[in-house]
């Protein structure tokens, strides 16, 4: 693949490296512009005295791309670490929950049922369980408090790493990137992390630094509704961009896998789910390493 740059606004796709892409212009919603950037919308009136610029509202501008070979459908805008982490940070705490619902009136609502614990952990572990060794020794990459995690009640250890610096449950371990690569795991897990990240390869290539030849890594992404009723159409539907920075299709995230070394040993491309009080639909994969690895520039 092409050699990958890890640029701020980007021109080539994060999953497969293509260059052919096409675009359509978007938005950044104002709440993910106010806390990241500390760009608010703002409205352009004489008193601006600019002469060759519309009066209105003004939002943050960006693009939808569309990758023409994988069909990762992804915003231009990759947020640096240090925007990843204001954004991050005390997720869904307080600050977070407030700015929010100014700007998406009822978010609080949907926010307490998000806080909830998922309702389908049991589909999860159904999932995995033919594939391990119980009781497995788990790193939780992205794991939040690790209330999700699945096994967390089954398991001979559970750590977890997160930029949120969230309080974790009683019973697992939180772990700075530095610690969990001195420990050794059968079961890694990164759920509804990779559409979140600006680099997807970067996460992974991190998690399989530390994986060994026996590990399972299960990942969880969404399938996106406009992917699911659009498949190769739906950039032409897609007008604004808000946490999920990545939409993957099942092609992109083979891609991706491939390209991070990792081989497929089970998958589901379809799965229903109920949470945040709306039904949505995500693809489940685990998957080990390949015996050769090729590493991403
Ligand atoms: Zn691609």
């Amino acid at each position: 693949m092409n050699q990958l740059r890890r640029q701020h606004v980007a021109d080539q796709c994060v999953c497969c490296g293509s260059l052919n892409l096409t675009s359509t212009p978007a938005i950044l919603m104002p709440f993910v512009a106010h806390r990241t950037f500390g760009w608010a919308p703002v409205m352009i009136d004489e008193s601006w005295g600019l002469k060759t610029v519309q009066k209105g509202m003004a939002y943050t501008v960006c693009r939808s791309l569309m990758c023409s070979d994988c069909g990762l459908l992804f915003s231009d805008i990759r947020f640096s670490d240090d925007e990843l982490t204001r954004l991050y940070q005390d997720y869904r705490g307080l600050a977070y929950t407030d700015l929010r619902e100014h700007y998406e009136p009822s978010y609080t609502l949907r926010n307490n049922a998000l806080m909830q614990q998922l309702n389908y952990d049991g589909m999860v572990e159904r999932f995995l369980k033919p594939l391990l060794h119980m009781p497995p020794k788990i790193l939780d990459w992205g794991g939040d408090t690790g209330k999700n995690t699945p096994f967390r009640d089954q398991c001979k250890k559970l750590d977890i790493y997160d930029i949120s610096e969230a309080p974790v449950i009683d019973g697992a371990n939180a772990v700075s990137r530095e610690q969990a690569k001195g420990n050794q795991y059968d079961l890694f897990v990164c759920s509804n992390v990779l559409e979140h990240v600006p680099y997807p390869s970067d996460t992974l290539l991190d998690i399989t630094q530390i994986m060994q030849k026996e590990s399972i890594l299960y990942i969880e992404v969404p399938l996106e509704d406009i992917i699911r009723e659009h498949g190769s159409n739906a950039l032409q539907y897609k007008k604004h961009w808000h946490e999920h920075v990545n939409f993957f299709s099942p092609i992109a995230l083979q891609s991706l896998l491939k390209n991070c070394g990792l081989i497929t040993i089970a998958q589901n491309n379809h799965t229903q789910i109920t949470a945040g009080l709306k039904t949505s639909y995500l693809m489940q994969v685990a998957c080990r390493l390949t015996d050769k690895l090729i590493p991403l520039n």
